[in-house]
């Protein structure tokens, strides 16, 4: 298994873990941008927002579930930022399907 991130949910990289469950696994970027930067992602591999399809968007879902829960554990309840990178343009680097969970700060107008 090459990709980055399927490592990382399956313990076989080191993160700092903020939230798992079966299907979704959550951890600190480490390069933030913000006092909360977080990353969550699908175990399964999904290469990127451009590969969600009806097979498998419930994980997308799982997804939106479980940011509220982390947000409210992470006390930004000032509001955050929900962000996910799309291929060369948009600035995709890692190519497994993230969401970037931004805040502690008050954010930017983005570009
Ligand atoms: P993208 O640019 O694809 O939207 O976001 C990829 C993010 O993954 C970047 O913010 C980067 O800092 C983060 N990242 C890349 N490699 C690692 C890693 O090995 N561990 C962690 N925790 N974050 C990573
Ligand atoms: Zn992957």
């Amino acid at each position: 298994m090459s990709c980055i991130f399927c490592r990382i949910a399956a313990g076989e990289i080191p993160s700092q873990k903020v939230y798992e469950d079966e299907r979704v696994f959550a951890f600190r970027d480490i390069n933030p941008v913000a006092p909360v930067h977080i990353l969550i992602v699908p175990k399964t591999h999904i290469p990127g927002a451009d590969a969600v399809s009806s097979e498998n968007s419930s994980l997308v879902a799982r997804i939106f579930e479980v940011i509220p829960k982390i947000a409210a554990t992470e006390g930004l309840s000032r509001g955050y930022r929900v962000v996910t990178n799309v291929g060369e343009d948009g600035g995709q680097t890692v190519m497994h399907l993230h969401f970037h969970l931004i805040g502690g700060r008050k954010l930017d107008i983005m570009a």
